[in-house]
């Protein structure tokens, strides 16, 4: 039964990952109104109350042992929705098992560091489910789009050549497959918004008082950017989609279809981890019965007594 769903839940995320190895172009290469045949929104909504509870089962397991972590890397155009996907996502799992960490522009501090720097310090530690709410991918996405971020990273002459995004590409694979290797699971989630669908969200945004404090006039000046940033996010694609830390492509048009996919990615990236509850030694085991028998103690063999008495008053 377990298998079933562990199956079908393989299925399920399978369209959505970027093959290592192949070239995407977006948006030709994959649909932002993908449904997965699910016509429903209520039945997608109850599909993602499954997922939910699934995860916190797992997540509990994963918090017992101390082996593995998993880092969670959220990407997106503006109004994705990277932040509802998050409260949605994570709304049914221990919060002492889980960090968020968000990344804004660079403090000074950062950019007196290597670029990735600021990203290693809030890794998740093992048992621990980590969040990035932007990643180390803006360093080939934002910064590549925009040079003048580059130009402030204060690197050497021949760290800032034209090769820098096919060497970043490199490093972050390395840092990525480092991670792996060291029990650390890194899974990496494009949220696929279109155009049109980004448009409407903006306007929802100025017009609902409620949202305003969610819009900047910085996101439309970047949206002006719209074929620069379907290049980027292609390009990065196509070089950092890799065995050990694959991308996944959400379509992220229905927002209960997009938290429905991050779920899926993530409970099947858990159930390849399979994480175990501890299991205790036969002596420790044998040592737990004897302090069990003290804790006990007179008053429970009373108890059962006057229970077992009771019952045989009662019997006719
Ligand atoms: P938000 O997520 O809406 O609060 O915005 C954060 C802003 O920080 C976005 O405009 C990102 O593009 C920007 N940002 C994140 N990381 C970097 C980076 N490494 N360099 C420059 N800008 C960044
Ligand atoms: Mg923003």
């Amino acid at each position: 039964m377990a298998d079933v769903r562990a199956e079908r839940i393989a299925q399920f995320v399978s369209p959505l990952r970027v093959r290592p190895g192949t070239e995407v172009r977006l948006p030709d290469d994959f649909d932002p109104a993908y449904k997965a045949g699910i016509s429903k929104k209520k039945d997608g909504v109850e599909l993602l109350r499954g997922g939910i509870e699934l995860l916190a089962d797992y997540q509990q397991r994963l918090a017992a042992q101390d082996v593995y972590g998993v880092l969670v890397c959220l990407q997106a155009l503006d109004a994705g929705g990277k932040d509802g996907t998050i409260r949605h996502v994570m709304s049914g799992v221990n919060p002492q098992g889980v960090r968020v960490a968000s990344f804004k522009v660079p403090s000074e501090e950062e950019l007196d560091h290597d670029y990735l720097w600021r990203y290693s310090r809030h890794l998740p530690r093992r048992g621990e489910i980590g969040i990035f709410n932007r990643s180390h991918y803006e360093e080939v996405l934002v910064v590549r789009v925009h040079p003048e971020n580059l130009r402030r990273q204060k690197l050497p002459g021949a760290a800032r050549g034209p090769d820098v995004w096919e060497r970043r590409y490199r490093e972050i694979n390395d840092w990525e497959r480092y991670l792996t290797d060291n029990g650390f699971r890194v899974v990496k989630l494009f949220l696929n918004l279109s155009k049109e669908e980004q448009r409407v969200r903006f306007l929802k945004r100025i017009d609902v008082p409620e949202r305003n404090w969610k819009f900047s006039p910085a996101d439309v000046r970047e949206r002006a950017r719209w074929d620069d940033y379907q290049r980027a996010f292609s390009q990065m694609l196509s070089a950092t989609s890799t065995e050990w830390a694959p991308w996944y492509v959400i379509p992220a048009d229905r927002k209960w279809f997009a938290r429905l996919c991050a779920a899926a990615v993530l409970v099947h990236t858990l159930i390849d981890i399979d994480p175990q509850y501890p299991q205790v030694s036969e002596q420790t085991r044998r040592e737990l019965a004897e302090i069990r028998k003290d804790l006990a103690g007179p008053e429970e063999k009373t108890k059962k007594k006057n229970k077992n008495d009771k019952n045989k008053k009662n019997k006719p």
